[in-house]
C-alpha cells in the first residue's frame, strides 16, 4: 500500500471539499459581465461587508486581483512603493510594468516588513523630472518574508506616514486571513487604513480559485472595467463564487489548526537534523521557510530527495525552500514530514 503524498509545495494545492463542491453544484448562476450572477454578487456583497468596504470585485485568481487594483490607482510613469520581496515584485511576471507602466521603488526589511520611517525616504519630491510616487504596497502576511505577520501598530504607523504624502495604499492580503488569525485583530483594523485590498480563496481558504479586491465604489468600477480588459471577466462564475462563500462560512476558524502544524513542523525539522536552518521566529503563519547548507545540497535537490520519499516541499531560492501547510495535511502529515526529513538529514548521519 503507498501513503499518500504530504504535499507541502503551497496552501493553493488543496482539493475542494465534498461539502464545497456540494455548494458549488447548487449555486443559482447568471451571467456576471452582464451583471446578473446572483452568487457572484452575494460574495461580493459578503466580502465589502467582512473587509468594511462599499464595494468588492471577484476576480480569477490574486494576480488579477493586485494588478486590476494597481491599474485602477495609478497611471503610467508613476511609482509603486513596496518592499523589494513582494509578491508584486517577484511573481507576477512584471505585470506592474507590463500592464500598468509603473515601476517599483523596492524597500528593504525584515520579514517583509518597512517602517514608517522608510516608506518617507522613499517618497520621491514632487519635481517635474521625477516619477511621481503614487501606490504604497503592503503584503500581509508576507509570503517571502516567511509567511510573517504585520503588528497592527506597525501597520498603521506606515499607512498613517503614506497618507500624509498623498499616497494611495493597496493591501496584498492574499493571506490576509492568516494574519487576523494569527493576531486576533479583525480584517477591518487592517482594511480601514488602505484604500483597497485584495484577498484570495484559493490560498489557505481552500477554494479551487478566485480572488477580491475590496474598496470604494468608484476604485471598484476601475477594478472591474480593468478586470475586463485583462481577460478576467466571466460568465457562470458563480459556481467558483459559491466555492469561496462556503470556504468564508466554513474554512477560516481551521487556520489555526495550520499554524500550529506550522510551527510544530518548524521545531520538528529543527530538531535532530544537520543541514537545515529555520528562522523559528520567523514562523508565524502556515509557512515554514528553510535555509539548506550547501553541504547536503541545493534547495533543488534536497526537494527531490523529500519527494521520493512521499513529501513535497518547493525551492524558492537555490538554498531556501518553503513548506506551507493547509487544509489538505492533517498531524499525522506533518509527523511524517519530519520523520522523512530527519531520516535524510538526521544529525548521526550527516557529514562533520
Ligand atoms: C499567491 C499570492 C498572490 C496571488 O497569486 P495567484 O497565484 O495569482 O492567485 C498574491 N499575493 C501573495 C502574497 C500571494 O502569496
Amino acid at each position: 500500500m503507498t501513503e499518500s503524498i504530504v504535499d507541502l509545495r503551497s496552501d493553493t494545492v488543496t482539493r475542494p471539499t465534498r461539502a464545497m463542491l456540494q455548494a458549488m453544484i447548487a449555486a443559482e448562476v447568471g451571467d456576471d459581465v452582464l451583471g446578473d450572477d446572483p452568487t457572484v454578487l452575494a460574495l461580493e456583497a459578503k466580502v465589502a461587508a467582512l473587509l468594511g468596504k462599499p464595494a468588492a470585485c471577484f476576480v480569477p485568481s490574486g494576480t488579477m486581483a493586485n494588478q486590476t487594483a494597481i491599474r485602477a490607482q495609478t497611471e503610467p510613469g508613476d511609482e509603486i512603493i513596496a518592499h523589494g520581496d513582494s509578491h508584486i515584485a517577484h511573481y507576477e511576471t512584471g505585470a506592474p510594468a507590463a500592464l500598468s507602466g509603473c515601476g517599483i521603488y523596492p524597500l528593504t526589511g525584515v520579514g517583509g516588513r518597512f517602517t514608517a520611517r522608510d516608506v518617507a525616504a522613499a517618497i520621491r519630491p514632487r519635481r517635474t523630472w521625477m516619477a511621481p510616487s503614487r501606490l504604497l504596497v503592503i503584503e500581509n502576511t508576507h509570503n517571502r518574508g516567511g509567511g510573517t505577520v504585520w503588528p497592527l501598530s506597525l501597520f498603521a504607523e506606515v499607512c498613517a506616514e503614506a497618507h500624509r504624502h498623498g499616497l494611495a495604499i493597496h493591501l496584498d492580503g492574499a493571506r490576509l486571513f492568516n494574519a487576523c488569525v494569527a493576531t486576533g485583530e479583525t480584517p477591518t483594523a487592517y482594511t480601514s487604513h488602505v484604500e483597497t485590498v485584495a484577498v484570495c480563496f484559493s490560498k489557505a481558504l481552500g477554494a479551487p480559485a478566485g480572488s477580491a479586491v475590496a474598496g470604494s465604489v468608484e476604485t471598484i468600477d476601475r477594478v472591474r472595467r480593468f478586470r475586463k480588459m485583462f481577460g478576467g471577466a466571466m460568465r457562470q462564475s458563480g459556481i467558483l463564487a459559491a466555492a469561496a462563500i462556503h470556504a468564508l462560512d466554513h474554512h477560516l476558524e481551521r487556520l489555526a489548526d495550520d499554524h500550529r502544524r506550522a510551527r510544530r513542523l518548524a521545531e520538528g525539522v529543527s530538531e535532530e537534523t544537520s543541514g537545515f536552518t529555520i528562522d523559528l521566529d520567523s514562523v508565524q503563519s502556515n509557512m515554514v521557510y528553510i535555509e539548506v547548507d550547501e553541504r547536503i545540497g541545493s534547495a533543488d535537490t534536497v526537494c527531490l530527495m523529500l519527494a521520493e520519499r512521499g513529501v513535497r516541499m518547493a525551492p524558492m531560492d537555490r538554498q531556501r525552500l518553503r513548506a506551507v501547510t493547509h487544509l489538505d495535511v492533517d498531524d499525522a502529515g506533518i509527523e511524517r514530514a519530519i520523520d522523512v526529513v530527519r531520516t535524510c538529514f538526521s544529525t548521526a548521519r550527516s557529514p562533520s
